[in-house]
């Protein structure tokens, strides 16, 4: 299992910042998640002012 970002993301960039693994860049329209990097540790769902992160 890993994090997704949905469509609700407003690219504010807080989630790349938290997230210990890097595994969270700016994609072509918003922020995405590498599933290969993710530990599902859910540090960038707490930062996430639009709730646009959840488990898979
Ligand atoms: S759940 Fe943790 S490891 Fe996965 S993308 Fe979010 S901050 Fe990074
Ligand atoms: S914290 Fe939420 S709104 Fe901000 S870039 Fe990450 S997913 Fe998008």
């Amino acid at each position: 299992m890993a994090y997704f970002i949905n469509e609700d993301c407003i690219n504010c960039g807080s989630c790349e910042d938290i997230c210990p693994n890097g595994a969270i860049s700016s994609g072509d329209d918003q922020y995405e998640i590498d599933a290969e990097q993710c530990t599902d540790c859910g540090s960038c769902c707490d930062v996430c002012p639009v709730d646009a992160i959840h488990p898979k």
